[in-house]
């Protein structure tokens, strides 16, 4: 899961970046309009937190443009202002949702989280995989209910490969989900955390298959 924030407020930009990476998340920050147009073209984020009063130019503006240029990336957008005209137009230009500062960090975890499973197809909070149960809010899982000792890139593989159960993720994609442009990445990074799970999955029904040069794909196995 990997998730773009453009704010150009340092003090709450870096707060909001350390929440979500302690759960696991990719996360990418750019402070203009400029550059969060730019970048949101090169990665496949699952969701974006927008604030609308940027330095080179409006917010609502940097949304019209991603909207029109077709892309669905799931859009929480940052408001200091209160009118409710700002939160109406944002949401009638295509943003999913909006929040008014100042905010409740853990409400905006909440709705981020929301925001990206329903982005991915499926706004269920936990996912059951055979006896795999992973609870996606506190990022928890679980075999036969014993909690999983996951370290949080492992969870990040996880549930990335658990929310396309079935299909193969490739590589490429993987990479691009689980690790931001901030993370200093082993070329063999991922093979790791792979081996890893594998072995911390052994109790469990569901097996990560590689498939050899497309990538991986979870199934359940028993
Ligand atoms: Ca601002």
């Amino acid at each position: 899961m990997r998730l773009l924030i453009v704010e150009d407020d340092a003090a709450l930009s870096r707060a909001i970046i350390k929440v979500f990476r302690s759960q696991g998340l990719a996360v990418d920050h750019v402070s203009s309009g400029r550059d969060a147009l730019e970048i949101v073209k090169m990665e496949p984020y699952s969701a974006m937190i927008l604030d609308l009063g940027l330095p080179d130019m409006d917010g609502l503006q940097v949304l019209k443009t991603i909207r029109q240029a077709h892309f669905n990336i799931p859009i929480l957008i940052l408001t200091a202002r209160d009118a409710t005209t700002d939160r109406v137009v944002g949401l009638d230009q295509g943003a999913d949702d909006y929040l008014s500062k100042p905010f409740e960090v853990a409400e905006l975890e909440a709705r981020v989280r929301a925001l990206i499973r329903r982005g991915q197809g499926n706004p269920e909070p936990t996912l059951h995989l055979g006896n795999l149960k992973l609870d996606r809010a506190s990022g928890a899982a679980y075999v036969c209910d014993q909690l999983l000792e996951l370290t949080k890139r492992e969870r990040a593989v996880l549930e990335t490969l658990a929310v396309r159960v079935g299909n193969v993720v490739s590589k490429a994609r993987l990479n691009a989900e689980v690790f931001s442009y901030d993370d200093q990445v082993a070329p063999n990074a991922l093979e790791v955390y792979i081996a890893r799970l594998r072995r911390k999955l052994e109790k469990s029904d569901i097996e990560i298959v590689t498939v050899r040069g497309l990538g991986y794909l979870l199934r359940v196995a028993k």
